[in-house]
Parts: structure tokens; sequence; C-alpha cells
């Protein structure tokens, strides 16, 4: 589904993404980790194309990125992504975040967009939600507002970067729980997290970046029990 063929990206003098092969299948579920710094923000940013690259290629279903117009916006609605900060729309309503897009993106009619987004709310367990505005809000239940509102764009595929990191404790699991029904429901993730415990119960591969490189595509399995680079062992020691 998703394609990365021998990528390279510079900020100046930053070789920031150095030679990145990845392939993300239908319905897999690729966790990114690693240490400040190597990369992982800016390779799920180059996949929506939020940021341009220098060499390579980046496919989806074996077509290039769009560049522009209606095709890059379909682009971001076909491969949606989940931020750290929610960034959800302070005055709207916790179902006009969720139903704006898809009526201005999908061409959906506004009830047809409601109905879709109150199941979606449901389903991460905010309908009864839907009238309220996002600073009324915990943390942990804006996040699952974000994660319906890329649903909500139908899309092929998610990106997450570090959708957890600004949350309370407390409020991590709730999200990280939709974040397990979805890759149950086969849908295509590529999750940036520090949260081990989703890689190990939910990736189909764990992919370690260093320095801009991608050093490491394994099972997570394999991934935890045998890293094999000396950089993955440091990065693990430190963070198990
Ligand atoms: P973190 O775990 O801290 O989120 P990361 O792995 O996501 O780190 P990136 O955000 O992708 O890392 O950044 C990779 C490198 O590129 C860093 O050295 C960062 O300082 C640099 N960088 C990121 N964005 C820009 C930018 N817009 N301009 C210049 N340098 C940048
Ligand atoms: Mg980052």
């Amino acid at each position: 589904l998703i394609e990365l063929d021998g990528v390279n990206k510079w900020y100046g003098d930053l070789h920031v993404l150095q030679n990145i092969d990845l392939t993300v299948a239908n319905g897999e579920v690729v966790v990114v980790v690693g240490p400040s710094g190597s990369g992982k923000s800016t390779l799920c940013r180059t996949i929506n194309r939020l940021e341009t690259i220098q060499s390579g290629a980046i496919r989806l279903d074996g077509r290039p990125l769009p560049e522009e117009g209606r095709a890059l916006a379909r682009l971001r609605a076909d491969v949606g992504m989940v931020f750290q900060s929610f960034n959800l729309f302070a005055h709207k309503t916790v179902l006009q975040n969720v139903s704006l897009a898809p009526v201005k993106v999908r061409r959906r009619t506004r009830d047809e967009a409601d109905r879709r987004s109150l199941e979606l709310l449901d389903r991460v367990g905010l309908a009864s939600h839907a009238s309220t505005y996002p600073a009324q809000l915990s943390g942990g239940q804006q996040q699952r507002v974000a994660i319906a509102r890329a649903l909500a764009m139908e899309p092929r595929a998610l990106l997450f970067d570090e959708p957890t990191s600004a949350l309370d404790p407390e409020m991590i699991n709730e999200v990280l729980e939709v974040m397990r029904r979805l890759a149950l429901d086969g849908m295509t993730m590529v999750v940036v997290t520090h949260e081990m415990g989703f890689a190990r119960a939910s990736a189909d591969r764990v992919v370690f970046m260093a320095d801009g490189r991608l050093v490491e595509d394994r099972t997570p399995e394999e991934f935890f029990t045998a890293p094999r680079s000396d950089r993955a062992k440091d990065f693990l020691s430190k963070i198990l």
C-alpha cells in the first residue's frame, strides 16, 4: 500500500532521512521507534507530503504521491494523520470537528457525514459528547475525537505521531485501546510511539530509526528479544 524507495531528505546540511526503504502492506501495523531526533516525525510527515523529499520515491498503491491541488487533498484524506497535539477546532463541537472534512473533501451530504460521524464517535466511546466543545474534554477524549475525525475521511491508512505522549498517564490507555481495536479491525497503521506494550501487542513489524537511518525492520518478537544493532540494544536498555 505504502512504499518508500531510497528516500532522502535534508534540512540544510542535516541529512534527516537517509536512503529509507520501507513497505507497509494493506492491513499492516508498523510501529516506528528510535531516539529523539532520529527522523521519525519527518518520516511520517513525508508520507502524507507535509514535507517534500529530495530524492527517492514514495508511492501509494504503486503511484507516486501527488504534488498539489485536489489530488494532494485526496492523498491526505486517504492517508490520515493523528498528531501528538490533537489540533481540534476549538470553536466547533465535537461532532462538527469530525463531520466537517468529509463534507468538504469527500463530498458527503451534511446528514450522511453527521450520521457516520456519530457512529465513529460511538466507536471511540464519545457519542454522548457529540455536542460539547473540545475544551470541555480531557486530553484522552480529545485525542479520541482526533482519531474519529481521521477515520471520518475513510482513510486507507493512518499515521500516528506520538499520539499519547502529550497525555496524562491515566489517559494513555483509553487512546491505546482505540488504536488496538483499529489494528484488530485491519486498519493499515504507521505508529510512532514509545509505548512498547502497544508495539508488542499490536505491531506486525517494528522499525527502529537512528540518525536518519532505518536500522532495523523486524517482528516485535525479534526486535525486543534479540535486537541486532548496538544502537537498538542501547535504545532498549534505556526504555525497558
Ligand atoms: P522526537 O522523538 O524528538 O519527536 P523525531 O525522531 O521525530 O524526534 P524529527 O522531528 O523527525 O525527529 O527530526 C529529525 C531531525 O530533523 C532533528 O535533528 C530535528 O532537529 C531536525 N528537524 C526537524 N524538523 C526540522 C525543520 N523543519 N527544519 C530543520 N530541521 C528540522
Ligand atoms: Mg517526533
